[in-house]
């Protein structure tokens, strides 16, 4: 038997409350790894282009991956995987915390939910035991309160995933919530709406068991040599957060200031990750295995946001709810930050969403009676708080905002699609192609939209390096020279990374790929695996998630594209100057190392050489 997996999957049918458990053959593990692999082919396999993510018929697939539950550094993660309603594409989500952790104790790779409950319920996995249980009593609160409701009821070891009023009311940037307070979130593309959907407001999950691994002292030791390594190498993580990064990305003019219209911006001091530390942090937060400890946990002990405290904010929620709207007061930002936990939205979408609409207020497209009477002036932070209100309830200016801004800018009309943000209707993080230019090409092609976390070209301009793939130095983050192959690769890892669930932080702890097979000999017992035939699953998945959406989602070349401000509005500041990342250039090579038809479609050779060509034939 296979270390690293349980083994079993449970499949829910919440229209029957059938509940079922499903193994999959080893050759398929190996092929899709786990979690992000996995999942895709799940949702490959039982949604299509007829798929309503918002319908009984949306499959919701969490799923572990090997390592999650195991001594492997930074792994106890786990995915969630959906046709998003946000962009109707493929949709999935990373997550730490200790919820995968606890799935796995109870003796669970993962839990695939479909159908709709007639009315709000909850699922509790035990033990190994699952029951769908009456949740009516949960309907309507915040996450954080849910989480202390089924803390009581069914103990302190109880760990949730859960939604909050915006998942409930369908909100299309609904995120799904994990661990009450330390709040961990699946934020991207709406997954939350399809949780809300399925009338299913949580999962709690109680594990005590061991997850078994191929060979434990040998893992043990293996780990000897990476840990000092990783841990020498995060200390900046350690000390300052992800937030440590915004003042460095201001100076290099990555992060989004103003609706990403212009660049320097002093203030950022007033909201980096220095200031946190000296002000409002408690400790540091480690998700499951986790030698690093990136997390913030804050409190407000006075002030108008006395008694905000928990999970504080990272770097993306720094630079959107932020700089992107010029708000430079933390705490304001903190308390933002806890109400999207709270109401369950997702603090990207959500502070690009208002920044979208500050832009069009400032220009006249939108004026007070549209917002309520909020002043939505550029750095005002009760506004934007006001905002993340009305978006989380859906209430007001705050229920067009919801949806999304490439939605909200068509319903508004007129010039406003100018001033939206995204990539197949996912808002931007807050990276800038403009400075770090393989990100151009990264969003582009990422397959859930503008996401940094899949593209991952950025972090080799940052300084990671992986020698095996000849990165031995940081990447020139303002020439567009090699990028297609940069990003080819790093797209390939980011899959490899989300599958074997490990968190993208290790890159910064120079963890190589042939680390990574070490661990996975350890770990599963497959002692013939080579750096090889992790890339060629990497880059298999990636191909898997491409093939969803353009065969059942209509996505080709036409959607690999940028907002026009990324493409043609020069930041001017000093760390990008006149720069423009040159798309089209990045992107011929990309498609050519991809081994793509010009017009973005996997070739049929292509296909092949990944195995994909089975790929009608189903899992199970
Ligand atoms: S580095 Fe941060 S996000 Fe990654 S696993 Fe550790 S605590 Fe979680």
């Amino acid at each position: 038997m296979l270390g690293g997996y349980t083994g079993k999957v449970l499949n829910i049918d919440l229209t029957t409350g059938n509940i079922e458990i499903e193994k999959y053959p080893d050759r398929m593990l190996r092929k899709y790894l786990g979690a992000s692999g996995i999942a895709a082919k799940i949702l490959y396999d039982r949604t299509d282009e007829n798929t309503d993510p918002l319908g009984p018929e949306n499959h919701l697939i969490y799923m572990t991956g090997p390592f999650t539950g195991t001594r492997v550094p930074s792994s106890g993660r786990h995915e969630i995987t959906a046709k998003s309603p946000l962009t109707g594409i493929f949709g999935e989500g990373d997550v730490g915390g200790t919820w995968g952790v606890n799935l796995k104790r109870a003796g669970y790779d993962g839990i695939i939910i479909h159908g709709k409950a007639e009315k709000p319920v909850y699922i509790l996995v035990e033990e190994g035991q699952v029951s769908i249980l009456d949740g009516e009593h949960l309907w309507g609160l915040d996450t954080i309160e849910v989480d202390e409701k089924l803390k009581e009821t069914h103990g302190p070891k109880t760990v949730t995933s859960c939604i909050g009023p915006a998942g409930e009311k369908q909100v299309l940037i609904a995120s799904i919530m994990h661990d009450g307070k330390d709040a961990r979130a699946v934020g991207r593309a709406g997954l939350g709406a399809v949780m809300g959907s399925k009338n299913l407001k949580a999962i709690a999950v109680i594990g005590s068991g061991k997850v078994d691994v191929a060979d434990e002292e040998g893992l043990k030791e293996c780990l000897k040599k990476s840990l000092p390594k990783i841990i020498a190498n995060t200390q900046s993580l350690k000390q300052l957060g992800t937030a440590g990064g915004a003042v460095m990305a201001e100076k290099w003019g990555d992060i989004p200031v103003k609706n990403w219209s212009r660049g320097d911006w002093e203030s950022i001091k007033n909201i980096s990750g220095e200031k946190m530390a000296k002000t409002i942090l408690k400790k540091r937060y480690f998700c499951g295995s986790c030698p690093i400890g990136c997390g913030r946990d804050i409190e407000i002990k006075e002030g108008p946001y006395k008694g905000v405290s928990g999970a504080g904010p990272e770097y993306e929620t720094i630079g959107l709810l932020g700089s992107n709207c010029m708000v430079d007061d933390l705490e304001a930002i903190a308390y933002a930050n806890e109400l999207c936990n709270r109401l369950g939205i997702d603090s990207i979408s959500t502070g690009s969403a208002i920044a979208f609409a500050m832009e069009l207020y400032e220009r006249g497209i939108i004026d007070e009676r549209d917002t309520d009477g909020v002043k939505l002036d550029w750095g005002n932070g009760e506004a934007m708080i006001e905002m993340v209100k009305k978006i989380g309830s859906k209430e007001g200016i705050g229920e067009l905002l919801g949806k999304g801004v490439k939605r909200a800018s068509e319903e508004i009309g007129g010039i406003a699609p100018e001033f939206a943000v995204h990539v197949k209707g996912l808002e931007l993080p807050a990276h800038d192609p403009r400075a770090m230019s393989s990100l151009a090409v990264g969003y582009a092609t990422s397959n859930r939209g503008a996401c940094h976390l899949h593209a991952g070209g950025f972090y080799f301009e940052k300084g990671v390096t992986m020698p095996e793939l000849g990165y031995t130095e940081m990447q020139d983050r303002l020439s567009s020279e090699g990028k297609g192959q940069l990003t080819f690769h790093s797209q390939n890892i980011m899959c490899i990374l989300d599958s074997l669930k490990l968190c993208k932080m290790l890159l910064f702890g120079k963890v190589t790929l042939t680390e990574i097979v070490e661990w996975i000999k350890y770990t599963i017992g497959w002692d013939d695996f080579t750096v090889e035939e992790l890339l060629m699953a990497g880059e298999r998945i990636f191909n898997l998630q491409r093939l969803y959406n353009v065969e059942y989602c209509s996505i080709s070349r036409k959607d690999d594209v940028l907002p026009p401000r990324i493409l043609s509005q020069p930041r001017l500041d000093r760390g990008t100057g006149d720069y423009l990342p040159p798309l089209g250039k990045m992107l011929y090579e990309y498609y050519q190392i991809r081994g793509w038809t010009m017009e973005g479609i996997p070739s049929e050779e292509k296909i092949k050489e990944l195995d994909l060509d089975d790929r009608h034939v189903p899992l199970i």
